[in-house]
């Protein structure tokens, strides 16, 4: 039963990968969907050489880096996936909604991210309407986690 619920979560939704793609005007490649798939069976985010690595390793594919930050940027793009550009990783977006903002906070001791749908929504609420802001935006906030507080000194 638990094995089954990880592996739900872990599952990256096809259909709807294919949906935003093509309201884009843009198709589904192999390559964009190894990487996608790859990052989002990943439990932390990743460097776009650790996605290079672990791809060689599951699917020995050799992916030149190139392709990996040029796809990487495709996904960034289309919202799909947010790049946490202090530490300069990538984490798949787990907001179901497609929203304009999306809120990630990251722990800076263990590197695990989570995503607030809620918070996104209320940034978007609060912003100021003289104010446009771009497509996509990524709202970074580095801390620490419930786990690693609990850790603090031992
Ligand atoms: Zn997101
Ligand atoms: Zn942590």
């Amino acid at each position: 039963m638990r094995f089954r619920l990880l592996l739900v979560l872990m599952a990256i939704d096809k259909t709807r990968l294919n949906q935003v793609v093509q309201s884009a005007g843009k198709s589904l490649t192999k390559q964009r969907c190894v990487i996608i798939e790859t990052l989002a069976a990943n439990k932390l985010p990743m460097s776009a050489y650790e996605l290079r690595d672990q791809i060689k390793k599951i699917t020995e594919q050799n992916l030149n880096i190139s392709t990996v930050y040029r796809v990487l940027d495709f996904w960034t793009g289309l919202g799909l996936i947010h790049k946490i550009e202090s530490a300069n990783r990538f984490m798949v977006c787990s907001d179901e909604h497609h929203h304009q903002f999306h809120v990630i906070q990251y722990c800076t001791r263990c590197e695990n991210v989570t995503e607030s749908c809620e918070l996104a929504s209320q940034v978007k609420m609060e912003m100021s309407h003289e104010f446009r802001a771009l497509e996509i935006q990524v709202i970074e906030i580095q801390g620490t986690c419930l786990d690693c507080q609990a850790n603090t000194g031992t």
